[in-house]
C-alpha cells in the first residue's frame, strides 16, 4: 500500500480493498519500525485512527473529497489544535496549540487522516535538520547523511514511504532542498497563494508553505487543498484558484526554457551539472526550446537574505519571553532575570546566532547599512527575474550545489550551510513559485531539477513536472531497504 500514489489510494479505498483505519495503521506500523530515522516529532495515533475512523465512514458519500481517508503529515511549523507544536525548538517543546492553522483546517475539512508533526530545522532555521531540538534526521538514501532543511523530516519522510505526502515551508530554500536531496517532488508556491495563518513565523515576507510529495500529480491534489485567499492572513492573495490537475497532460510543445548562466557556473559539481542536462533533455524531447539568459545579481541573495530573514527572524522571534508562552526558566530573580534566562534556555545556537544578527541590523546606525541595502538588492534580484521571464516561460536549473552530505560535515561552519542554498534563496526573495523534482543520481544520492516559473503559474509547473514524470521514473525509485 505504501507505494501506492494519492489517486490509487483514493481508488482503493472507494473500492473497499482496504479502509482508511487499516490503511493509517499499516503507515503508522512502518513509521515505528523505521523510528531510528527521526522524522516524527510526535506521532499522533490516537487522533489519527480517530481520523481514519470518521473518513471511513464519509467515504461512502458521493461528494468526499480525494483526500478523505488519506494519510499524510504535517511540517511542525504549522499549528494543530490539542496536539503539540514545537517548531524543532526547546522553547516550544510544551506548546499545545489552541487553534489549528489554515492549512490544517483544510486538510480536516477534505477530512485527511494526520499522522503526526514532523521534524525541521529549529524555527525552520536550517539546511539539514541538524539545529531541531528533537535531533537530526538521517536520509534514507544513505542513513549516514543530511535529509536537507529545514523541512527534513517531510522529505525523508515521504522518501521512506512514513506517509503518501506532507507539508513544507519554504523561506529560503526549505522544500526544495530537502526535496532534491531526498528525491521526492516538492513545490514552494508564490508568496501569499497559501495561507501563513498559524504557520509560526521565521520571517515573514519570504515564508510560503507547500507540498511535499512523490510526484508532480499527488502534490497538485495538496496544492488544491492548501491555496486559497485567508481573511486571516493579510499577505495572502485574493485570486481565484485553478484546477491544479486539469493541465497535467498538456502539450509542452514550444516551452521557452531559460538556463541562467549564473545557475552553471564552475562551483557546480559535474555529475549535477550532467544530470540537469539530461532532464533538459528529455525536455527538448518533449517539444521545448532552450535559450541562455542572467541574473546578473544572483550572487547577491545569499547575503541579502541574511540581511532580510535574520533581521524579521528577531522581530518574530521576540514574542517568546518566558512570560505568555513557551519555555520559562525556574524561579527568575527579576523581569530581566525571566527573559535572558528563559530565551537563552530555550533557543539553540543558529536561532540566537539570526536574532543576534538580526538585531544588530536593525539597530540604529545600521539601520540604513544593511537593512535598507538588502532590501534595494532585493529589488534588483526581483527585477531580474522579471526581465528573464520575460523572455521565456521558466527557468531550470540545479536546486542544490551538492547532494546530500553528511551529518555533521557542515555544523561547524554557518558560511557552508547558508550556501547549500545558492540556487533557491533568489526565488524566495523574488517571491516567485518554484519546483524540485528528481532527475537522477550523482554517487548514488538523488538530484533534483529546479524548475522556476512567473507569479501564480502553479499549475504550468505543475504540468511541466508531470510531463518530465511521465518520461521518466526517477520520481518512483525507492531507497534500498524502505520498499
Ligand atoms: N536554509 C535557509 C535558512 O537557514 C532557508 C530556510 C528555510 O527556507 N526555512 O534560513
Amino acid at each position: 500500500m505504501h507505494n501506492k500514489t494519492i489517486t490509487e489510494l483514493a481508488k482503493g479505498l472507494r473500492a473497499k480493498e482496504y479502509s482508511s483505519v487499516e490503511l493509517t495503521q499499516a503507515y503508522l506500523d512502518r513509521i515505528k519500525k523505521y523510528q531510528d530515522l527521526n522524522c516524527y516529532i510526535t506521532v499522533a495515533e490516537e487522533n489519527a485512527l480517530e481520523q481514519a475512523k470518521l473518513a471511513d465512514s464519509q467515504l461512502a458519500s458521493a461528494d468526499s473529497a480525494l483526500l478523505t481517508g488519506i494519510p499524510i503529515a504535517q511540517k511542525d511549523i504549522f499549528c494543530t489544535q490539542g496536539i503539540k507544536t514545537s517548531c524543532g525548538s526547546k522553547m516550544l517543546d510544551n506548546f499545545i496549540a489552541p487553534y489549528n492553522a489554515t492549512v490544517i483546517e483544510k486538510f480536516n475539512a477534505d477530512n485527511a487522516v494526520m499522522l503526526g508533526k514532523l521534524n525541521m530545522d529549529e524555527f525552520a532555521m536550517g539546511s539539514s535538520n541538524e539545529t531541531s531540538f528533537y535531533g537530526a534526521v538521517q536520509n534514507p538514501w544513505d542513513t549516514d547523511t543530511v535529509p536537507g532543511g529545514s523541512s527534513g523530516g517531510s522529505a525523508s519522510a515521504i522518501a521512506a514511504r512514513l506517509t503518501v505526502a506532507a507539508t513544507g515551508t519554504d523561506t529560503g530554500g526549505s522544500i526544495r532542498q530537502p526535496a532534491s536531496l531526498c528525491g521526492i517532488t516538492g513545490l514552494k508556491p508564490t508568496y501569499g497563494r497559501v495561507s501563513r495563518f498559524g504557520m509560526i513565523a521565521f520571517a515573514s515576507s519570504l515564508d510560503q508553505g507547500g507540498p511535499m510529495a512523490r510526484s508532480a500529480e499527488d502534490a497538485a491534489i495538496l496544492m488544491q487543498t492548501m491555496a486559497g485567499f485567508d481573511t486571516k492572513d493579510s499577505t495572502s492573495v485574493d485570486r481565484a484558484v485553478p484546477d491544479y490537475s486539469a493541465g497535467l497532460n498538456n502539450s509542452l510543445e514550444g516551452l521557452k526554457i531559460g538556463l541562467p548562466k549564473e545557475f552553471f557556473s564552475q562551483d557546480l559539481n559535474n555529475d549535477i551539472a550532467s544530470a540537469i542536462e539530461s532532464a533538459i533533455n528529455e525536455y527538448k524531447k518533449l517539444g521545448a526550446e532552450v535559450k541562455e539568459v542572467s541574473l546578473p545579481n544572483m550572487k547577491l541573495a545569499i547575503p541579502a537574505y541574511y540581511v532580510i530573514a535574520s533581521a524579521e527572524c528577531s522581530a518574530n522571534l521576540s514574542r517568546y519571553d518566558g512570560v505568555r508562552f513557551g519555555h520559562r526558566c525556574h524561579s527568575p530573580a527579576d523581569l530581566n532575570d525571566l527573559y535572558t534566562r528563559s530565551r537563552g534556555e530555550a533557543f539553540g545556537a543558529e536561532v540566537k546566532r539570526r536574532i543576534l544578527m538580526g538585531t544588530y541590523a536593525l539597530s540604529a546606525g545600521y539601520y540604513d547599512a544593511y537593512y535598507i541595502k538588502a532590501q534595494k538588492v532585493r529589488c534588483l534580484i526581483s527585477e531580474d527575474f522579471s526581465r528573464a521571464l520575460s523572455e521565456v516561460d521558466v527557468l531550470m536549473g540545479p536546486v542544490s550545489p551538492s547532494t546530500a552530505f553528511d551529518i555533521g560535515e557542515k555544523t561547524d561552519d554557518p558560511i557552508e550551510m547558508y550556501l547549500a542554498d545558492i540556487y533557491t534563496i533568489a526565488i524566495n526573495l523574488a517571491g516567485l513559485p518554484a519546483m524540485s523534482l528528481p532527475s537522477g543520481f550523482a554517487d548514488s544520492k538523488p538530484v533534483g531539477l529546479q524548475v522556476i516559473g512567473n507569479y501564480f503559474s502553479e499549475d504550468r509547473l505543475l504540468n511541466i513536472a508531470h510531463q518530465y514524470q511521465q518520461v521518466t521514473d526517477w520520481h518512483q525509485q525507492t531507497p534500498k531497504g524502505f520498499e
